[in-house]
């Protein structure tokens, strides 16, 4: 699928440019094995950068102003680059810009480029298309104008842009992008970005993601709440525990001793917390040591406590990894992302994916009178250069 995309974006530059690209970038989107909602209560997530792509074709152009064509889209923008940017009513625009004014804000220097850009990751469904956007956008202008912009730059440069289109993401999905390697998960330590590869051979298992199609407008309202509950809960840990300085020095023995003196919320928020943070470091034990169904088995736990403790599911969710529940051939399902709507990840012997697929695809359907999309996945490459282009 890839190869076609690359291919269209390629000639359709040709057409529109009257050259083949100096420079195409792919870039990707991504997956969480397991670490929801502790990227921000200084806990480590476990993605991994996904095998489907935004495709960029670059060319400099010797002028001051970038041509750039969303070809999913069949638009274009034109930015005049000896201008200050400004947010724009058109949404995708809004990320490209937002790195090009992290590019003025730092300092580099660059020319008008053209640029046509295409993609295979689905828009909006959790797989941070928008990540992919920004950091192959900005690794394209990198390798085009030499601007020696390491990596990890990259993607703290791409969190900025996304900031700046006013979404407060943390750093997960631009690092991911960017620092992705074929069949390995990072550990992502989001409080220091200190990180580690870990193998993940997934042995008979495939990497499977059924997307509900559903997205409950309550994300934005209850990531606020959330968010305030654990810090009231982490406050309360460190005034009985001095210890304890983050959530990661913290016991489930010790929230459960403060039970009395918790709300019910914000103790179900800590147990939470606490156990997720446990469940990342045991689940990169099982991936080191080939025990997949161990690692779905902590994807099961995941799932229960984002359903019943942290409260971010919802009723088409908890029906997607209830079903697969169910049937042997599935030996781990949860929500991935923030929840209350976007994709489960399950772990499904590798042979039976056909039949548990139509099976979910006609259950869901009935429940919720919903289509169930279907994305297979593979752990790729992060955000790098395609060197042969056939023109
Ligand atoms: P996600 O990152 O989970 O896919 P977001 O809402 O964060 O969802 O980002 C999606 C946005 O990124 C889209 O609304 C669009 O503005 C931009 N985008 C992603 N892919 C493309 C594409 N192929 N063409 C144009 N814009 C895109
Ligand atoms: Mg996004």
């Amino acid at each position: 699928m890839n190869d076609v995309v690359i291919q269209k974006t390629s000639a359709f530059f040709q057409e529109k440019f009257g050259s083949t690209p100096e420079k195409v970038v792919l870039s990707p989107g991504r997956i969480n094995i397991i670490g929801e909602h502790i990227d921000y209560n200084d806990g480590y997530v476990l993605p991994a950068a996904i095998d489907k792509i935004i495709c960029f074709a670059f060319s400099k152009n010797n002028s001051n102003e970038s041509n750039i064509i969303a070809l999913d889209l069949n638009e274009e923008m034109v930015v005049d680059l000896t201008a200050k940017v400004r947010l724009s009513e058109v949404v995708w625009t809004n990320y490209l810009l937002g790195v090009v004014k992290q590019l003025q804000d730092n300092g580099f220097n660059f020319e008008g480029f053209n640029c046509v850009f295409s993609s295979t990751i689905p828009v909006g469904s959790g797989l941070s298309s928008s990540a992919a956007l920004e950091c192959g956008f900005l690794y394209g202008i990198n390798a085009l104008f030499q601007l020696q912009i390491k990596p990890v730059d990259i993607a703290l440069m791409g969190q900025k842009a996304e900031h700046w289109v006013g979404i407060n993401c943390g750093i997960m999905d631009q690092f991911s992008s960017v620092m992705g390697l074929e069949n390995q998960v990072i550990k992502i330590d989001c409080k220091t970005l200190e990180f580690e590869y870990h193998k993940a051979d997934f042995n008979e298992y495939a990497l499977i993601l059924f997307d509900s199609n559903v997205k409950h407008s309550l994300m934005t309202s209850a990531y606020n709440q959330r968010r305030q509950q654990c810090e009231e809960g982490l406050a309360i840990l460190k005034n009985n525990f001095p210890e304890i300085s983050s959530f990661r020095d913290c016991s489930l023995e010790q929230v459960q001793q403060l039970q009395n003196v918790m709300s019910p919320n914000v103790f179900k928020r800590c147990s939470f917390v606490v156990k997720e943070i446990q469940r990342v470091a045991l689940a990169c034990a099982a991936l080191d040591q080939g025990a997949i169904e161990t690692l779905g088995q902590l994807m099961f736990e995941t799932h229960a406590g984002l359903s019943k403790e942290y409260e971010v599911s919802c009723d088409e969710l908890d029906y997607l990894v209830d079903f697969v529940k169910n049937e042997k051939a599935v030996v781990g399902s949860r929500l991935m992302g923030g929840g209350f709507g976007g994709c489960t990840i399950n772990l499904i012997k590798k042979g039976e994916e056909e039949t548990i697929k139509s099976k979910l695809v006609q259950g869901y359907k009935t429940a919720f009178g919903i289509d169930l999309k279907i994305y297979d996945v593979k752990i790729g490459n992060g955000t790098s250069l395609y060197e042969t282009i056939v023109s």
